[in-house]
């Protein structure tokens, strides 16, 4: 592809909109522009790098055996009221009225569609296991559309779908895809780990996350230093020992505590430590007030919170729900005689408080020497809080350390779920009917592509993993109003093309500095320069990654371009 009039804008300054690198050098390299907030356009290069992603993708999903179809994006909203989905989807989905006032939604996945495809084609256990994916648009309406296509509002998934007549086979179904996902993100030279997760609003059991490392990622990962262990801190269990002071019970006492709303605050005034106060909020759940009590040092997990009280959607009450339940301020909230309307459930740590420190629903006050138990009741203890950095790891084996990752593929065991409400069944060995039994896996594709630049980058610009690079190699004609640089350039894009190489040709009359900076920024994983050496046949090697720079005869530029490339 010649660069002359080719459609790659590059900035030199950093866009101010973007505060990630990634998104920064995404636009700077002209790969993308935004068309509205969380809605983005592919230039030629965005563009390429997506097919290869793509292509990536695609041959390890046809490898384990799926096959490609294509849905809709807009879909019947029926389709999803018989799912039960529509109400508690929420305002991510994005809906829409077609002329004749019929509702539809923008697809934000397609388990709706295919299981009714499935449903209506498919009737007998001999067609089945099946996996059908597809790699499309999905719309999901973002409270926070950032960092460019990491998180955006109209995105590329791939979506799969799996369907078995049980659950073994569902189980190997699952583990044929986690294996093509860990092979997709090796191929994408990304720093990886597959980690527990939770299963959300989509409903399902078994479920792992694939995580990019990245200091700008939004999840945290809880992992052991001694072990495999790794999962979503808002699913990790905590597994500690608690163990009970000897201290005796000391008599209830009421304490000013003035401008004490937070936990640092009224340690430092009352000279305790964190772990020796408790923490209450008060949280709405299905209309209904619950107090959660953790302790002072601990974070509540609204996941295990929302788990425990089988899986309601939890909201924290308001100020103003506040005052009017407990009768104070958010600050001093506690669980010592609160009207029996409000349930009170606590972490497991909350137990083992002696003589503790909590709000007394009265504005600058708090109790001193509380005892669970004694001055308070709960209704249920459990595994309520966030797992710390420095908790023992659940699975027995060291301690959990803490690093953020960038979700970018996502496998859940479904069940049932959507069969049984869809209706989608088979017949059996013997001709009884039976539900089928799902899986779903999903890979960020745009996502992809930004998480692979966000791991893949220096102070220049991009360095593409060969898989995924725009083009093979730059080939730049440094001066092309140099006769003999001019045609040595030609002749070369000739025979890289007949060599099968997909090669950019910066044919364009810049200076040198404009476009090997422009060649740093794009980040294709080989460079070819032809400069004032081009009389005597020589032209320079760079090596994008490491810098290398070899000087090389022309008639040996294709091996060692091939030799560079399959390295
Ligand atoms: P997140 O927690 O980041 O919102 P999710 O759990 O909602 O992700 P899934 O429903 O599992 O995501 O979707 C499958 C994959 O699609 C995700 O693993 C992610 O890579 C990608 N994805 C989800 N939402 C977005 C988005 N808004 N922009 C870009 N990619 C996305
Ligand atoms: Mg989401």
């Amino acid at each position: 592809m010649r660069q002359r009039n080719y459609l790659t804008p590059t900035l030199r300054d950093t866009p101010a909109d973007a505060e990630i690198k990634s998104h920064q050098l995404m636009l700077r390299a002209g790969l993308i522009r935004q068309t509205a907030s969380g809605i983005y356009s592919y230039l030629p290069l965005g563009k390429k790098v997506l097919r290869k992603v793509e292509e990536v993708i695609r041959s390890e999903m046809d490898a384990a055996g799926g096959q490609e179809v294509l849905m809709p994006a807009v879909q019947p909203a029926e389709l999803w009221e018989e799912s039960g989905r529509l109400g508690n989807y929420g305002p991510e989905l994005m809906r829409l009225k077609d002329r004749h006032e019929r509702d539809f939604v923008l697809g934000a996945t397609h388990e709706e569609v295919i299981t009714t495809l499935v449903r209506d084609d498919v009737k007998s256990y001999k067609k089945l296991p099946m996996n059908l994916y597809q790699i499309q648009t999905k719309y999901r309406d973002e409270r926070r559309p950032r960092f460019g296509v990491l998180r955006s509002r109209e995105f590329i998934m791939k979506d799969a779908y799996s369907f078995d007549t049980s659950k073994e086979g569902l189980d190997k179904s699952y583990q044929d895809m986690y294996d093509a996902y860990q092979k997709i993100f090796t191929r994408f030279d990304l720093d990886f780990r597959a980690v527990e997760a939770d299963s959300g609003a989509i409903g399902g059991t078994d479920t792992h996350e694939f995580m990019v490392l990245s200091e700008i990622g939004e999840d945290t990962i809880a992992y052991s230093d001694q072990s495999n262990f790794a999962a979503n801190i808002e699913i990790a269990p905590v597994r500690v020992e608690y163990t009970k002071s000897d201290e005796e019970a000391l008599e209830l006492e009421l304490v000013e505590t003035p401008n004490t709303k937070t936990i640092i605050e009224l340690t430092s005034f009352l000279g305790v430590k964190a772990s020796e106060t408790i923490k209450s909020l008060l949280y709405i759940v299905n209309d209904e007030p619950v107090l959660v009590l953790v302790r002072g040092d601990h974070e509540v997990n609204e996941i295990k919170v929302s788990n425990v009280l089988g899986k309601a959607i939890v909201e924290l009450a308001t100020p103003e729900q506040t005052a009017k339940i407990l009768g104070c301020e958010t600050g001093f909230v506690g669980p010592i005689n609160i009207p029996s309307s409000v349930t009170v459930i606590a972490d497991q740590a909350v137990e083992f408080v002696t003589n503790g420190v909590c709000g007394a629903n009265e504005k600058d006050k708090h109790y001193k020497n509380v005892n669970p138990n004694r001055d308070f009741a709960v209704s249920q203890y459990a595994d309520l809080r966030l797992i710390q950095e420095g908790d023992p790891s659940p699975d027995g084996k060291g301690t959990i350390q803490f690093a953020m990752g960038i979700e970018v593929g996502h496998v859940f065991k479904l069940g049932t779920k959507y069969s049984e409400a869809l209706g989608a069944t088979f017949l059996d060995e013997n001709g009884k009917t039976q539900t089928m039994v799902m899986g779903c896996y999903g890979i960020g594709v745009s996502r992809s592509v930004a998480a692979i630049v966000e791991q893949h980058h220096d102070e220049n610009g991009i360095i593409w993993p060969t898989s995924v690079a725009p083009f093979d190699l730059h080939l730049v004609t440094i001066n092309v109003k140099d006769e003999d640089q001019s045609k040595l350039g030609e002749e070369l894009y000739e025979t890289l093309k007949k060599e099968r190489f997909d090669v950019l040709f910066d044919d364009r009359p810049e200076r040198a500095g404009v476009k090997f900076k422009d060649s740093d920024l794009l980040g294709l994983p080989i460079r070819v320069a032809v400069g004032k050496k081009a009389s005597d046949g020589i032209v320079e090697v760079k090596v994008r990654k490491t810098g290398e720079m070899i000087e090389v005869h022309v008639t040996e530029l294709v091996e060692t371009v091939k030799n560079l490339l399959s390295k």
